[in-house]
C-alpha cells in the first residue's frame, strides 16, 4: 500500500454520513448540493447531444465552445483567460486533484483554509506536502497575517483559497485581496483558487484571478455542479496560463482522457441560455439564508451571516462539547442531522455546519426540532 493512501481518512462527512443512515427519521441538513432541478435547456441539450452522437471523447481539454463561453463568462467577472488556458474536468474535484498533482513536489509547503472544504487536506497529505492550516477571521473572511508567518522562505509555497466558503458561507473582500495581492508579488507562492460557488456570492464578487500582473502565480479552479445544479454530471474546469495548464493536463489525460461529452455540451447550453435560473436560485438562496440565520440567532446560537454558498457554520462553543459530541446527540435525541465542523480541519472546532439548500418546509420543521433540542438539553 501507498503510504500517502494508508495515512488519510475517509472524509469526516461521509464518516458521519454513516451515523445518519441510523437514523431514518431525522431531517438532514448535511447535503452540499442545491435542490433546484437542473435548467431545463440544459436537459435537452444533453438529450439532443445524445440523439446526436455526441459521446464520443472529446479533445482533452474539452470541447472547444465550452472553453471560449467559460471565458466569456469570466470576462463578465474581470477574470481573463482564453480557450488554451481552460481545461474541463470530471467535477471542481478532478480540478483540484490534477492541478494540485501537477504542481506539489514531497515536502512542499500547502497552505490550506481552515476551517475548509476536506479535499485539499487530503490531496496534499496524498501528495506528501506539507501542510499548514491557516486560521480564518472571526467573520470566517480572509486574514492575511494569518499566512504571512506560514509562508516558508525557502520552500515552494502553495496556497489554497476558497471562498464563497465551504462550509462558512465566509468571502474575501476587495482589501483582503489587495493586501493578498501584495505578499504573492512579493514571495515564492502559487495560489489555487477554488470558487467553485462564485456563482452563488451574495456581495460583490471579487476574485485573486482578476490581477493581471500575477497570472503566472494563480490557478483557477471552479465548475458547474452548483451553479447548474448538477452535481452528478461532473463538469468542472481549471484555468491557468498555458505553461501551467500544459503540465495540469498531462495528469488530467492520464486520469480521465476528457470530461462527459455529454454533459459539456449541457453546461455549453446552461452558460448561453440559463443565467437567470442561477440568479433565481441565489435569490431563493438568500431567502433560506436569512431565514435560517434569524431562527439560529433566535434560538441562541451565535453566528455569522453567510455572503455566499448555501451552509452557515453556527458556533456550539456554549454547550460545552465537542462538534462530533453535540451532532450525535442533536442526530439521536433531536433528529437532525448537521455536519461537526471537526471535519473541516482543526479551527472547525466548536461549530458545526448547516446547509440551507433546503426546502423552506424542511428547513422551518429541522429548525422547530433544534429549538425543541436546545431548550430539553
Ligand atoms: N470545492 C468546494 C469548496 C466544494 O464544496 C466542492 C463540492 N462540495 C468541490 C470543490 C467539488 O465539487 P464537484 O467535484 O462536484 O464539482
Amino acid at each position: 500500500m501507498n503510504k500517502y493512501v494508508q495515512n488519510i481518512e475517509i472524509s469526516g462527512i461521509r464518516k458521519f454520513f454513516n451515523k445518519v443512515i441510523e437514523v431514518p427519521e431525522a431531517i438532514s441538513l448535511t447535503l452540499g448540493q442545491p435542490d433546484f432541478p437542473m435548467p431545463i435547456k440544459i436537459k435537452e441539450a444533453m438529450i439532443n447531444a445524445i440523439n446526436m452522437d455526441k459521446t464520443t471523447y472529446t479533445p482533452n481539454a474539452g470541447i472547444y465552445e465550452l472553453r471560449k463561453e467559460i471565458c466569456h463568462y469570466l470576462s463578465s467577472m474581470e477574470i481573463d483567460y482564453n480557450p488554451e488556458e481552460v481545461c474541463i474536468t470530471a467535477g471542481g474535484s478532478e480540478a483540484l486533484y490534477s492541478t494540485l498533482t501537477a504542481l506539489i513536489n514531497q515536502g512542499d509547503n500547502l497552505l490550506i483554509p481552515s476551517p475548509g472544504y476536506p479535499a485539499y487536506k487530503s490531496i496534499g497529505a496524498l501528495l506528501g506536502a506539507e501542510i499548514k492550516e491557516y486560521p480564518l477571521n472571526s467573520d470566517f473572511t480572509f486574514n492575511v497575517d494569518s499566512i504571512k508567518d506560514l509562508i516558508h522562505t525557502e520552500k515552494n509555497n502553495y496556497l489554497v483559497l476558497s471562498f464563497p466558503s465551504n462550509p462558512t458561507g465566509g468571502i474575501i473582500t476587495k482589501e483582503q485581496l489587495e493586501e493578498l495581492h501584495k505578499v504573492i508579488l512579493q514571495n515564492n507562492i502559487m495560489v489555487i483558487t477554488d470558487e467553485i460557488y462564485a456563482a452563488l456570492c451574495y456581495e460583490k464578487y471579487h476574485s485573486i484571478a482578476a490581477f493581471k500582473d500575477i497570472k503566472e502565480k494563480v490557478v483557477y479552479v471552479s465548475g458547474f455542479s452548483k451553479m447548474f445544479s448538477m452535481t452528478g454530471l461532473r463538469i468542472g474546469y481549471v484555468c491557468a496560463s498555458k505553461n501551467l495548464l500544459d503540465e495540469i493536463m498531462k495528469v488530467h489525460q492520464y486520469n480521465v482522457s476528457c470530461a462527459n461529452s455529454v454533459a459539456q455540451y449541457g453546461a455549453l447550453e446552461g452558460l448561453r441560455t440559463s443565467m437567470q435560473e442561477v440568479l433565481h436560485m441565489k435569490e431563493e438562496f438568500m431567502k433560506r439564508r436569512d431565514y435560517t440565520y434569524e431562527r439560529l440567532k433566535g434560538i441562541g446560537f451565535n453566528c455569522n451571516l453567510p455572503q455566499g454558498a448555501f451552509y452557515i457554520f453556527p458556533s456550539i462553543e456554549k454547550f460545552n462539547t465537542n462538534s462530533e459530541k453535540f451532532c450525535e446527540s442533536l442526530l439521536y435525541q433531536g433528529k437532525v442531522a448537521c455536519v461537526p465542523g471537526s471535519a473541516f480541519g482543526k479551527y472547525g472546532e466548536g461549530f458545526i455546519r448547516i446547509s440551507y439548500s433546503y426546502s423552506f418546509g424542511e428547513l422551518e420543521e429541522a429548525l422547530n426540532r433544534i429549538e425543541t433540542w436546545v431548550n430539553m438539553v
